[in-house]
């Protein structure tokens, strides 16, 4: 079966080293931290995957795609936010009535027109 690029595989499509020496500079890789910097500004951080999503933004790549439309983001958690819209997921659940919601803002409105309790 045809294997989509999908979110649940970017961890490995992280791992390519060889594609992200092109897009940062490795700095400080002597030294016990490891530093990406972004070649397109100023920016700095250890965390590999700040700088993939910190470059998205200089290339308008957003490498995390639905697997069930053509949404695309940079961002893995708003991919899982919208991948609810698809699988009826809702996390989030009003503590008082057997209301369930996919975002938390859905519950606390819930929270405050049906219960209203201050
Ligand atoms: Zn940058
Ligand atoms: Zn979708
Ligand atoms: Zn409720």
């Amino acid at each position: 079966m045809f294997k989509r690029k999908v979110w649940v595989d970017n961890d490995s499509l992280m791992d390519d080293e060889g594609s992200m020496a092109a897009k940062v500079d490795l700095i400080g890789s002597r030294k016990m931290t490891k530093m990406y910097q972004c070649t397109q500004c100023s920016y700095k951080t250890s965390n590999r995957c700040d700088i993939t999503k910190h470059y998205s933004t200089h290339t308008g790549v957003k490498p995390f795609s639905c697997l069930h439309c053509s949404y695309q983001t940079a961002d893995k958690s708003n991919l899982t936010k919208h991948s609810r819209i698809h699988t009826g997921e809702k996390p989030y659940f009003c503590p008082c009535c057997p209301y369930r919601a996919t975002r938390s803002d859905s519950v606390k409105s819930h929270f405050a027109n049906v219960h209203k309790f201050t």
